[in-house]
């Protein structure tokens, strides 16, 4: 018998991919985690079944939410991550030799549990010594710590659940008080082709807080549409203006400095999106 398991974007249409087996799957507190191996793409992480990453095409996504901000801070040495329970965002992060201290701040430990055992090669940084692991809500972390980190990275679900309050303007706005005073933040942000509102909502949401704000897109194959958004906010630096000395070289499969530059070059339907905030 054959078993495939289908993402859907939404009501009309989803990614569907043969499954070789199904390796866990168990109910948090919060979500049902599962882990499945696929023909394609790998080892899947899902929760409440939808696809948070993928050891086939997560370096997409974790080298640029992680290179693009801490290579436009010119010296980042305290960075949080909130969510990034799998680990992959960390393991980036830690390729800086800047980086003094990564707090990943992951509402369910379980999430890390299952990617430590499962997806080895994701969770691997979670060991380093500059590495703290907090066990608790991002928003409650976030509202308590003060002019306390250099980069804040949200690696979150998307806007359901306990993620809802982390794409609210009041959460970015005490995300601006936990930066230090030339710190920058970064978000995933969904896809522009799906969901142009919520791009919008967001954007105009960090926006609110931050002198400069900037989209910028990655291509990942197993998230809808394939185009997918982040939004940066940043108290001083433009990750548009960095000059080849601050963009350290790194060992990456897809950032590269060129990439860096070119992934604010938005298509013209999502520069209208961005244009009417
Ligand atoms: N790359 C992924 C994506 O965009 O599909 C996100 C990966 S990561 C697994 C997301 C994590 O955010 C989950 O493990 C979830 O438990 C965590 N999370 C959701 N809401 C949170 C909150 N309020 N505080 C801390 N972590 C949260």
């Amino acid at each position: 018998m054959e078993l495939w398991f289908t993402e859907k974007a939404n009501d009309h249409v989803g990614l569907t991919c043969k499954v070789k087996q199904t390796l866990m799957r168990k109910q948090s507190p919060y979500q049902e985690i599962m882990v499945i191996e696929t023909e394609q793409f790998g080892r899947m992480l899902l929760l409440d079944g939808v696809l948070q990453t993928t050891t086939s095409d997560e370096f997409v996504y974790h080298e640029m939410i992680s290179h693009v901000p801490l290579n436009t801070h010119p010296n980042p040495r305290r960075v949080a991550v909130i969510g990034g329970g799998d680990g992959g965002t960390i393991r980036e992060i830690i390729k800086h030799d800047s980086v003094e201290k990564a707090v990943l701040v992951e509402i369910d430990e379980q999430v890390i549990e299952a990617s430590r055992q499962y997806l080895p090669e994701i969770a691997s940084g979670l060991d380093d010594e500059r590495v703290e692991i907090l066990i608790t809500d991002g928003i409650t972390h976030i509202q308590q710590s003060k002019n306390t980190y250099d980069v804040i990275i949200v690696d979150s679900t998307d806007p359901v659940g306990p993620a809802v309050g982390l794409f609210t303007q009041e959460f970015y706005g005490h995300v601006f008080e936990a930066l230090t005073e030339d710190g920058i933040m970064v978000a995933q942000t969904e896809s522009p082709y799906y969901e142009p509102q919520l791009v919008q909502r967001t954007l105009g949401a960090i926006g609110g807080n931050f002198p400069i704000t900037r989209l910028y897109l990655a291509y990942i194959p197993t998230y809808p549409s394939g185009m997918w958004s982040f939004t940066l906010g940043s108290k001083t630096w433009e990750p548009q203006e960095i000059s080849g000395d601050r963009k350290q070289a790194l060992q990456t499969r897809y950032y590269t400095p060129a990439v860096h530059a070119a992934a604010f070059c938005l298509p013209a339907f999502v520069e209208e999106i961005v244009a009417t905030v």
